[in-house]
């Protein structure tokens, strides 16, 4: 059986390219039939932001990428966070220092802060001298007694080709003359990313390890350290960078998207829209479904491959991400999208704690499919709860047109005489204004639309007038007539 995971170190929110790598496991997870765990992965204390891991476990529940283990639900190969775990760790550490595949390394980081510096002055990259490789007992003895700190090395083997197929970018190959001995555990007792990670991976069983590209030069480290322990190597997959619009590499600070899964619910996208575009991040469907955008989380699984994976970086389309949520909110059920909108709404002070629900409701399924996140829901249908309408330019030249007073006076007559004012009545009576004045088409609705709403476009007219209410939309034309 497969056994995936996401392992996330509690540094922040959750970033869109955390949840396209998780998303991407939990795929390959379920297309199999196996297990997604989530493992929090925090032994890089100076990183960890508090109460991230808990804004991680809420943004994966958003998204519905559901865990079969992990930090909160439980599972056989617990515990799932790492600092949990450094009692497992130290057995392992010391089986690696007992059989001289690990050493004690006293060198200060200040002198290897020296050692960098020295070999870029000449152009090389830093690895480890090996001054501590081969100590011998007496200085070590000597330096124990100094009550020195230490951190502990991995032994790398000299001149050994490292070679593994990635599942994305194929045949990998990496010297460890390129790598160095490096450190596994820290002068504070705490094992390193490289080594936790390996530890973790073996013990949990993971099968696939999918990751982010910048991963991709810590797989040889790992693939050693497995060696060395005598486990097997789970399969490894890099995913693709992913690029900022402009097709460069993005960095947290970059503006030019929206990069955290909060801000996006936040919005008012919808998790399932989300997931969706995070699956075309680096992923496309093949044959018939090339074309296709709109997946659902049981079609991603029934489709996903990871030979579909592509090795460039994927470039973050804000439209299209925009586009599929729209489709998404067009779909929905509108009560759900009802229930979004009202805080919104609420938030701008166009509702308060009591309001109209029926009333709400009809104005939202008008707005339903025109947005592409619900938060714009208050720029959408402000004409709908502002007193005054503000006419741009643009609405006071068509304010402006020969057959505005006319249709204006003649619907202004008219809807007093109507029984009841109901979109259907609306209609009827424009009708009737259509033939009284003789003005048709464009000549007749844009003078009604532009002086009830301030707007040129929107959603269907005889609802519109219905929603704003007899009042206002007299009120308004009244403004504009007298
Ligand atoms: N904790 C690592 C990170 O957040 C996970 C890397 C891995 O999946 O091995 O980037």
């Amino acid at each position: 059986m497969v056994r995936l995971r996401f392992a996330p170190s509690p540094t922040g929110h959750l970033h869109i390219g955390g949840a396209r790598t998780a998303l991407f496991n939990f795929l390959y997870a379920k297309k199999f039939g196996g297990d997604f765990i989530l493992r929090i992965e925090n032994t890089d204390q100076a990183r960890n932001v508090e109460s991230a891991t808990e804004k991680f476990l809420e943004g994966f529940k958003w998204l519905g990428l559901d865990w079969d283990e992990g930090p909160d639900v439980g599972g056989a190969y617990g515990p799932y966070i790492q600092m949990d775990r450094l009692s497992i760790y130290q057995n392992y550490i010391e089986r690696l220092v007992r059989e001289g595949k690990a050493y004690y390394c006293y060198c200060t980081k200040e002198e290897e802060d020296l050692e960098r510096e020295r070999l870029k002055a000449l152009g090389k990259v830093y690895h480890y001298s090996g001054k501590c490789r081969y100590l011998d007992e007496k200085t070590q003895k000597q330096y124990e007694k100094e009550g020195r700190s230490y951190t502990i090395r991995f032994r790398v083997p000299d001149d050994q080709d490292v070679l593994f197929t990635d599942l994305v970018r194929g045949d990998m190959k990496f010297n460890t003359n390129d790598i160095g001995d490096f450190i596994i555990v820290k002068s504070n007792g705490v094992p390193v990313y490289n080594f936790a990670v390996t530890v973790d991976d073996a013990l949990m069983q993971i099968t696939h390890v999918i990751r982010g590209e910048e991963h991709l030069s810590n797989t040889p480290c790992q693939i050693l350290l497995y060696e060395a322990l005598g486990w097997k190597t789970p399969e490894f997959g890099h995913l693709p960078l992913i690029l900022n619009p402009n097709g460069k590499k993005l960095s947290k600070r970059d503006e030019s998207i929206i990069q955290f899964i909060e801000q996006y619910k936040d919005l008012g996208y919808l998790p399932e829209a989300l997931v969706n575009y995070l699956a075309l991040l680096g992923w496309s469907p093949s044959g018939e479904l090339s074309e296709e955008e709109i997946f659902s989380l049981d079609e991603l699984i029934q489709h996903f491959s990871i030979d579909r994976v592509s090795k460039a970086g994927a470039i973050f389309d804000v439209e299209k991400l925009a586009w599929i949520n729209g489709q998404y909110i067009k779909k929905a059920d509108l009560d759900r999208i009802v229930d979004m909108a009202i805080p919104y709404l609420q938030k701008e002070g166009y509702i308060g704690e009591n309001f109209d629900r029926e009333w709400l409701t009809h104005l939202v399924s008008l707005f339903q499919s025109g947005m592409s996140a619900v938060s714009e829901i208050t720029q959408l249908a402000k004409q709908f709860f502002v007193d005054d309408v503000s006419y741009d330019e643009e609405a006071n030249q068509i304010l402006a047109g020969e057959s505005v007073s006319v249709v204006l006076s003649a619907f202004q007559a008219k809807v007093n005489t109507l029984e009841e004012y109901t979109p259907d009545n609306i209609k009827a009576l424009l009708k009737k204004v259509q033939k009284e004045t003789g003005y048709k088409g464009k000549q007749l609705f844009m003078p009604v639309r532009v002086a009830a709403t301030g707007q040129n476009h929107g959603p269907d007219l005889n609802k519109t007038l219905y929603l704003l209410g007899k009042e206002k939309v007299l009120e308004r034309i009244n403004q504009i007539i007298s």
